[in-house]
């Protein structure tokens, strides 16, 4: 039998942030080396406390992605012509040191910047982030978790103190109302959903959401509400809510502050304002509100329809709002809860070292540049002193001239950054751009000067941070092709060739790095200075922070504040909000439509570098884009079920096959995220605290072809 395992190993998932547990069996090698052989395939886990034995497609399918053909084996370079010819890594290295530090010198330390990632080891982005800011003078560089969870970390940050999820997988099963925010857990978060189906308490299963998800189809009441008004729905509710005197009154008290102006805030948001804002029925809202306050253990969940909005940080606050005056907070089955999106976005959110230091510091703090440099011994005059441009101000400062060099780690723009037609041009100015990827074939990837050759997940060690907050280990299993390194050596290689390596001394390798980041979390709020190592994570299921060194809860699954305590130095949680601002572009005249963008399947992931590699993966999924119109529209307009028809907005316009549907509103048009056309038609708006782009909604028309 040509894959017959000789032993079996575990590892999470490098996918998305759920961190489902797999177990790798591996053969031994040619002179009987135990898993010399490397892994042959794969199967879920039964014991670890995420997934309990389940995994989705894209978990399944983790290794076949590893053996394309279009993987980078070896470093590619631009020649005189503009073609990317191999070199060696040592022509690489020397060509990354002397283009930088060329523009470096011309332009200013600044004036090259880096895009990173929330697909990458912890350990692996705190080296990159130390090694660019501390090492090659770096100020500017920020992660593609800008375009998913920037919104919900700033919400924290500013409502609870810390960007500090509270749940655990658990509140899936023991709340007996589950709020889904935006979010199409049946999809996007597979096993997640799972863990809902386990639920045994005959929960309601509201679903806020414009579509008819599958997540909406399994509801008990699905909120069809328009694109974007989910925060005037909370304020509503909220609303009722303190007009019935159904308030926690103690844990308001006790551990908020503002709720007496948030109190006054919500007044005008009734029901019948609320109804025409967001087009539901007040009796609707009036059953929605009824339904919640039926029920004991209320628990709202939010991911990307909250954060890609234009007002997205003050929607998710609106959700933390209503959970902080029902008292939702710390207990079984409840919580604001924002599911993350990739499967390290929160170690990157944590310590990637962008826009803020290290172990979730800031830049701006003397203490902080002081701690950071102690723990690390580096000259704190290396640390910089403010905060990273953010991914939006980068592009900016490219087409301003003030970026001139650009490395991007693991991350797509030319495919995923909103309104990517601009993004063309803007990365077509640059006088040198490099990637570092998995794969040569990248829209980003060809268009690099130079391409350096990464290891991907099973051909590298390190850890990543689930939604949950729990650090899974990540084992390399699988050599990686051709000359293709693990990003940890790569950072370590450009830190020696740039000069600054022996500041990295004690970065050996991924657990030492490790270590490092157990110094770096320890007196925050995400402290796991109590893990010992990677074999204690591997023994223990993964662990979830805090975990410090002393008086660490040993229980598998934990929540964060059930003593009613919040990160803010006074203990409070802070109601925030303000008044909610209309769509950037609404719909209307030429562009009647409202164009909605999303994920279109839980066989594939963001751009589909790795998913489009695996042959089940593509056969479950189709491969041109389709976009999704409602059955009455698609009348008016004379459309049939997959007619090839345009889909434009002021900045493109793309074809696509037409899939008419009840589940899109009237009105409404949807494109998948997974396909490079999408975003030739977003519109390039932002939240205006996290920074995060507006993916979510802009106008459009349908024309037939
Ligand atoms: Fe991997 Fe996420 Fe699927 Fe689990 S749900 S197998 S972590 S992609």
């Amino acid at each position: 039998v040509v894959n017959q395992p000789d032993r079996t190993t575990t590892a999470v998932c490098g996918y998305c942030s759920t961190g489902c547990g797999l177990n790798i069996h591996l053969q031994d090698g040619p002179n009987g080396e135990p898993g010399g052989g490397g892994a042959v395939n794969l199967t879920p886990t039964t014991e670890y406390p995420v997934n309990l034995g389940m995994a989705c497609p894209k978990g399944w399918e983790a290794l076949a992605v590893l053996d394309a053909p279009d993987r980078a084996v070896a470093p590619l370079l631009k020649d005189g012509h503009g073609k990317q010819k191999p070199v060696n890594w040592d022509q690489a290295l020397d060509t990354f040191r002397d283009r930088f530090q060329a523009i470096q010198k011309e332009h200013g330390a600044e004036s090259v910047a880096f895009l990173s990632t929330g697909q990458i080891p912890t350990e692996e982005m705190a080296l990159l982030g130390a090694v660019a800011k501390f090492g090659m003078g770096l100020v500017h560089g920020d992660g593609n978790t800008r375009q998913c969870m920037a919104t919900a970390a700033v919400a924290y940050k500013q409502s609870v103190g810390f960007d500090a999820p509270p749940y655990t997988y658990a509140d899936f099963e023991e709340s007996d109302c589950l709020i889904f925010v935006g979010a199409n857990p049946c999809l996007a978060h597979p096993i997640m959903w799972e863990r809902v189906m386990r639920n045994k308490q005959k929960p309601e299963i509201l679903v806020l959401d414009p579509r008819a998800t599958e997540t909406a189809m399994n509801a008990t009441l699905h909120l069809p509400a328009k694109p974007k008004s989910d925060q005037s729905f909370f304020y509503g509710l909220a609303n009722y809510f303190i007009q019935n005197g159904w308030v926690d009154r103690d844990f308001v008290a006790n551990h908020t502050a503002g709720f007496e102006e948030y109190a006054r805030f919500v007044e005008a948001f009734t029901f019948e304002r609320v109804s025409k804002e967001t087009g539901l029925p007040a009796e609707t809202l009036r059953d929605a509100a009824l339904r919640i306050r039926a029920r004991e253990r209320v628990s709202a969940w939010w991911t990307m329809g909250v954060n890609q909005s234009h007002q997205g940080t003050r929607t998710a606050q609106a959700i933390i709002n209503f959970q902080l005056l029902t008292g939702s907070f710390g207990k079984p089955g409840t919580g604001a809860n924002s599911i993350t999106g990739q499967c390290n976005a929160m170690g990157s959110r944590l310590f990637s070292n962008t826009t803020g230091l290290l172990g979730g510091r800031d830049f701006k703090k003397a203490a902080d540049r002081a701690a950071v440099a102690g723990m690390l011994n580096v000259p704190e005059e290396r640390i910089p002193d403010r905060d990273s441009l953010a991914y939006p101000e980068i592009i900016e400062g490219i087409l301003k001239g003030k970026i001139r060099g650009l490395w991007v780690i693991a991350t797509n723009p030319a495919h995923s950054w909103i309104n990517r037609n601009q993004l063309d041009d803007v990365l077509s100015r640059l006088d040198f751009l490099v990637v570092q990827d998995m794969y040569h074939s990248t829209e980003t990837a060809k268009i690099a000067d130079l391409v350096l050759p990464a290891a991907g997940w099973g051909e590298k060690d390190g850890t990543v941070i689930n939604s949950e907050r729990r650090i899974g280990l990540l084992k390399k299993v699988r050599k990686a092709p051709g000359q293709a390194l693990a990003d940890f050596s790569i950072f370590k290689l450009i830190a020696d060739r740039w000069g600054c390596g022996e500041l990295f001394e004690e970065w050996t390798d991924p657990e030492a790095a490790f270590h490092i980041l157990k110094r770096l979390s320890a007196g925050m709020p995400c402290d796991f200075s109590g893990i010992r190592d990677y074999r204690h994570l591997d023994e223990a299921g993964g662990v979830q922070w805090p975990y410090p060194a002393e008086g660490a809860d040993p229980a598998v699954e934990r929540r964060l504040f059930a003593d009613g305590r919040f990160y803010h130095a006074d203990g409070r949680a802070k109601f925030l909000f303000e008044e909610p601002r209309p769509l950037p572009e609404a719909a209307g005249g030429k562009y009647p439509f409202t164009l909605l963008t999303g994920r279109g399947s839980a066989s594939q992931w963001h751009t589909q570098t790795r998913t489009s590699k695996s042959a089940v993966l593509r056969k479950l999924y189709p491969d041109s884009v389709y976009v999704e119109v409602h059955v009455r529209d698609a009348r008016r307009l004379q459309i049939a079920p997959e007619q090839t028809v345009r889909v434009e907005s002021q900045r493109g316009s793309i074809r696509a096959k037409a899939f008419v549907t009840n589940g899109v509103p009237e009105g409404c048009l949807f494109l998948p995220m997974h396909y490079p056309e999408t975003n030739q038609l977003t519109d390039g708006q932002f939240d205006p605290y996290s920074r995060q782009p507006a993916y979510k909604a802009c106008a459009a028309r349908l024309l037939a072809d």
